[in-house]
């Protein structure tokens, strides 16, 4: 088993995890009403996906 030779300090494990947080959620426009949604999602506003309703719209 690889063992670490030597420990690893708060302030490295820190610098190391600086870049671990995730981004902020991110969205673009609905094509088909505009709203914000999420890439590669059917959209929660209208239903639609690649320019066809795949799903009854919401709210
Ligand atoms: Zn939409």
């Amino acid at each position: 088993m690889a063992v670490p030779k030597s420990k690893i300090s708060n302030s490295r494990r820190g610098m190391r995890r600086s870049h671990d947080s995730l981004p902020a959620s991110i969205s673009q426009e609905c094509s088909n009403c505009g709203e914000l949604k999420r890439p590669h999602h059917v959209c929660a506003s209208c239903g639609t996906y690649d320019g066809r309703e795949v799903a009854e719209a919401e709210a």
